[in-house]
């Protein structure tokens, strides 16, 4: 669909899922300390399709403000991690801590307007009330002395703190949760300044999402209680109030918060180390908390044509690793011959060749669930004479299994046409007339092959290696070829 259109379905008030009647702008705020995770890439994915629906903008910004936590490959991780997914955001990413001397500054602005003051509560003031709520079992909620003293001395250390309202409660309508109500006296008189003047998180936040223009805030469920913290600051600015999604965190196959052992890795991990192809990660992830009927598949195009918020559920949804992997196996099925050639020839090793890769991938494809498994798979392709077997292989062929390859090697040699049928049918003759199922032929047919006791089909890998190559290494292993060997 055309922006032009789908500006208009926004313009057109798309009551119920909140989009408004204004241009939707949602953004992707990941804090670059660890590697682009999955939850992340799903939180990020969800803004984008949401943005795009609309005919909005999807922003990034990278929130860099512990800056002893963040580091350069993180961030680099995360733009590389959001390319390879292919969720473009619009304009340049915004780096928070660039930002602080404005985050300062409407920290200042709320001191003038009464919105914020100076505490010159000391580190053992601090310490005792923290001793004292810790005794009561009571959360440490900072209500200052000094927010209603007027006779501190700003030349003295301080922070500044938000005066957060004291009654009432704060209703938000989230887009995922629904309703969700805190009184007011659960806010705590957080820091928007430290003393040495640098912002806080929570305050550098809210700016940037006002300045950035962010219309709809949709995130972890584990931010919720932050939007209770931060809505006081846009109230105090006057500002307008973005609307929330908070999306429900991806647990693991056991129900408990993901971790490293459940899957909790990096975007990249998934790329390299499992194998996965974008468009399946994307897929996953979209199904993982959202849905579309029974609908299982869907192209980026086509998930922004039908994504809606209202279709994602509050309750965790759970990583299934395998799960993944299959779907990424019909992807790889679906996917282009050259494009996966040229995504393992790095893999297989230096022998390897692009035009022949591309012509077995049509076989090949056929049996491997992720990238490295359709790597290993092709490697039998380049391999040289004589082949390195594997264990498996080299037990397989008995004195018994060589002799075999003998009669085969005789049999193959007369054959005229080198195709999948008149193969299949001269080794199923043969095995009828030894009176074996054709098994027993094709497993020490295969070691010698392909060096492996696993591959794709035996009439396959003789058709895709040739007759030259498959009689050549059948022979290598045959009775005639050790004693030819041995002379
Ligand atoms: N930087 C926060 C995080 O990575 C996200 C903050 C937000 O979305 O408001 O968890």
């Amino acid at each position: 669909m055309k922006t032009m259109e789908r500006n208009e379905r926004a313009m057109a008030s798309d009551s119920g899922n909140g989009a408004g009647t204004g241009k939707v702008v949602t953004r992707f705020a990941p804090s670059p300390t660890g590697f682009l995770h999955i939850g992340g890439a799903r939180t990020a994915l969800f803004n984008y399709l949401f943005a795009k629906h609309f005919g909005g903008d999807f922003l990034l910004r990278i929130e860099d403000t512990d800056r002893v936590r963040s580091t350069q490959p993180a961030i680099e991780a995360i733009l590389d991690g959001m390319r390879w997914l292919g969720l473009d955001w619009d304009g340049d990413a915004v780096f928070q801590f660039a930002r602080a001397e404005r985050h300062a500054d409407v920290a200042r602005t709320m001191l003038e307007n009464g919105a914020a003051y100076r505490c010159y509560l000391t580190p053992d003031e601090l310490d005792a009330m923290r001793a004292e709520a810790q005794a009561a079992k009571k959360p440490l909620r900072i209500r200052s002395p000094w927010r209603d003293r007027t006779d501190g001395d700003p030349a003295l250390p301080h922070v500044v703190r938000l005066k957060a309202p004291t009654e009432g409660a704060t209703t938000i309508h989230d887009l995922v949760q629904g309703e969700v109500t805190v009184q007011n006296a659960e806010i705590d008189d957080f820091v928007l300044l430290r003393s040495d003047g640098t912002p806080t998180y929570m305050l550098a936040v809210v700016v940037d999402d006002h300045d950035m223009g962010v219309t709809h805030i949709i995130r972890g469920d584990d931010h919720l209680n932050n939007a209770f913290r931060q809505l006081p600051i846009m109230r105090a600015m006057g500002w307008a109030e973005p609307l929330y999604g908070h999306v429900p965190l991806i647990h693991g196959q056991d129900g408990a918060k993901l971790s490293k052992r459940h899957g909790a890795l990096g975007v990249e991990a998934y790329r390299d180390e499992l194998g996965i192809l974008p468009e399946a990660l994307l897929n996953y992830l979209l199904r993982l908390g959202w849905g579309h009927g029974d609908r299982e598949e869907f192209t980026l195009e086509e998930a922004v044509e039908l994504f809606d918020i209202k279709g994602v559920g509050k309750s965790p949804s759970r990583l299934d690793i395998k799960k993944l992997l299959n779907l990424n196996g019909h992807y790889i099925r679906e996917a282009d011959n050259a494009r996966l050639a040229a995504l393992i020839a790095g893999k297989v090793g230096p022998k390897a060749d692009i035009d022949t890769l591309v012509a077995a991938m049509p076989v090949l494809k056929t049996r491997a669930r992720d990238i490295n498994e359709l790597a290993d798979g092709a490697a039998f392709l380049f391999k040289t004479r004589p082949l390195a077997l594997t264990g498996d292989a080299e037990a397989l062929l008995t004195p018994d299994a060589r002799a075999l390859l003998a009669r085969i090697s005789g049999l193959l040699k007369q054959e005229s046409g080198w195709t999948t049928e008149p193969l299949e049918a001269s080794l199923k003759g043969l095995a009828e007339e030894l009176g074996l199922g054709l098994g027993k032929l094709a497993q020490p047919l295969r070691a010698a092959l392909t060096g492996q006791t696993t591959s794709p089909g035996i009439f396959d890998v003789l058709v895709l290696l040739g007759r030259d190559e498959s009689l050549a290494r059948i022979d290598a292993q045959s009775v005639a070829g050790e004693q030819a060997a041995e002379l």
